[in-house]
């Protein structure tokens, strides 16, 4: 059988951060910078394209952003005032040099780079369509076919082409490209996924969360509407399109549950607030009776000062990190991912021993993780484990650029929440409802005629046809509620 994430092999999913600058000195030392302020976005690989009004040179790696971009030579070869790059996540298949962004092509018109967070859900279709009129993909990325779909069409301008691409691209992305005339960002229709503007003096600045421009020491101007194209020329002339109408938004909202950085501000919203409303949601939602709020670090930090503040009990660090291991996602095979829960945490014995704990954590996914929890928990003389999810259950897929595994490894396809506290062997698990979570996020609750954000991994109620999952064999297995016009 099939399963979607057999597409891994294709490696047609990335969850990334992008960010880009123009008409700054040094530009692709900012871009490191601001690479480095999203690496949570994306571990595996990093790559940062320049233009110095004559060339484009390019650097990708594989690896962080400290490690690709090391010292002075490495900006060396990266010469110009413009400059954007891009961090990649972690596929669980192998991954090649060539799947690592920016992708650049020389096109009729001219070098043309892009960076792309996010997913295209008919992408193979499109790639199947291409290579049948002759295109010749060079990497197994999604985000190539743009490329091909700009290098094929017959409009006479750069911007209406990349339009033409766009029109027949679904899914979510947020992109940054340049051309030797300067750089446009452009978010999707329904702006899935996060982009931002700033400014540092005649810089414009351009990145997935704000939280990278307060690193380059840029001002955030606004927020890149969904479906708006945003041009920068080289003079700092910068001009704006709606080419695609102005459907209803659906960002992500998972972004705030997990994927930003708390000190970013997403949608108007510091997602470190969101994050601990959510958490006093959960509190009112799901009390327990228990003597400590114990966050599982770092994820579930912020949920638990919010849970403890609206319910009293006193937070405490009774589990702590270690610093030096990443996400436990980002490690690719399930036996790798095991090890790391226990690298990654340990219990503060001294104080959790004979108490009853609230343990908060953002999400479930697998499972691996609470259960690894609970159970270290337990071992340093828990009475009693009380788990609490900052998130409703996780029991769909994401088809638009959040890791997320296939929905038969999903626990929360599985089971039921009564069978999932026994799975974790906790003595009892609440997650917040979806209403409380669209509360957290300044809303009366979840429309469900016109939801506010795209929710589909709690929900199932996927924003955007999803072509190239609708058209496999176990689609029926997939229950994918789609609408039937998208990116209107
Ligand atoms: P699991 O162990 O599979 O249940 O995963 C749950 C843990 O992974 C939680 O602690 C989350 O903080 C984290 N997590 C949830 N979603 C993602 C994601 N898309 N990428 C990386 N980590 C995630």
């Amino acid at each position: 059988m099939t399963t979607p994430w057999d597409i891994d092999d294709d490696k047609l999913r990335e969850e990334c951060g992008v960010f880009g600058v123009i008409g700054t000195r040094e530009a692709a030392g900012t871009t490191a910078l601001g690479l480095h302020a999203l690496q949570h976005r994306g571990q595996e690989a990093v790559g940062i394209t320049s233009f110095d009004g004559a060339e484009f040179y390019s650097k990708r790696g594989i690896g962080h952003v400290a490690q690709v971009f090391a010292g002075a030579a490495d900006f060396a070869e990266l010469p110009g005032a413009m400059a954007s790059g891009h961090v990649r996540y972690s596929t669980t298949g192998g991954s090649g040099l060539r799947n690592v962004q920016p992708l650049f092509a020389d096109l009729a018109s001219g070098g043309f780079s892009i960076a792309h967070n996010g997913n295209i859900s008919n992408a193979m279709s499109l790639k199947r369509d291409l290579v049948q009129k002759g295109s010749i993909f060079q990497s197994t990325s999604d985000t190539e076919v743009i490329i091909h779909l700009v290098a094929t069409s017959r409009y006479p301008t750069l911007l209406d082409r990349f339009v033409d691409a766009l029109r027949l691209v679904e899914g979510a992305y947020s992109l940054i490209c340049m051309t030797a005339e300067g750089m446009i960002a452009c978010r999707d229709p329904l702006g899935i996924r996060p982009l931002v503007m700033g400014r540092i003096g005649d810089a414009i600045v351009f990145a997935s969360e704000t939280v990278a421009l307060d690193v380059v020491g840029a001002e955030f101007v606004r927020q890149i509407e969904p479906g708006e194209l945003v041009q920068v020329d080289h003079k700092g002339t910068i001009s704006s399109h709606r080419p695609f109408g102005a459907p209803s938004p659906r960002p992500c909202i998972f972004e705030h549950v997990y994927f930003s950085r708390p000190d970013s501000v997403l949608d108007g919203h510091s997602v470190y607030s969101v994050r601990k409303q959510i958490g006093m949601e959960l509190a009112k939602e799901a009390p327990a009776e228990a003597d400590l709020v114990v966050p599982v670090p770092d994820s579930g930090v912020p949920a638990a000062i919010g849970y403890a503040q609206q319910s009293g009990i006193p937070f405490e660090l009774g589990i702590i990190r270690s610093h030096y291991v990443g996400r436990t996602f980002i490690q690719p095979s399930d036996g790798a991912r095991h090890a790391d829960v226990k690298r990654k945490h340990n219990a503060n014995r001294a104080l959790v021993e004979g108490k009853r704990i609230v343990l908060i954590d953002d999400s479930i996914v697998r499972g691996t993780t609470s259960m690894k929890i609970v159970e270290m928990m337990r071992d340093a003389g828990a009475a009693e484990v009380h788990m609490r999810i900052a998130s409703p259950p996780t029991d769909n897929s994401c088809f638009y650029g959040v890791d997320t595994p296939e929905r038969s490894k999903l626990l929360a396809a599985r089971m039921d929440v009564k069978a999932m506290a026994e799975f974790i062997k906790a003595d009892s698990l609440a997650f917040v409802s979806i209403d409380g979570l669209y509360r957290a996020v300044g809303e009366p609750g979840r429309n469900k005629a016109c939801p506010r954000y795209c929710d589909a991994c709690f929900t199932g109620d996927y924003p955007t046809r999803l072509t190239d999952y609708a058209e496999r064999d176990d689609a029926a297995q997939l229950d994918l509620q789609v609408p039937q016009a998208v990116n209107a």
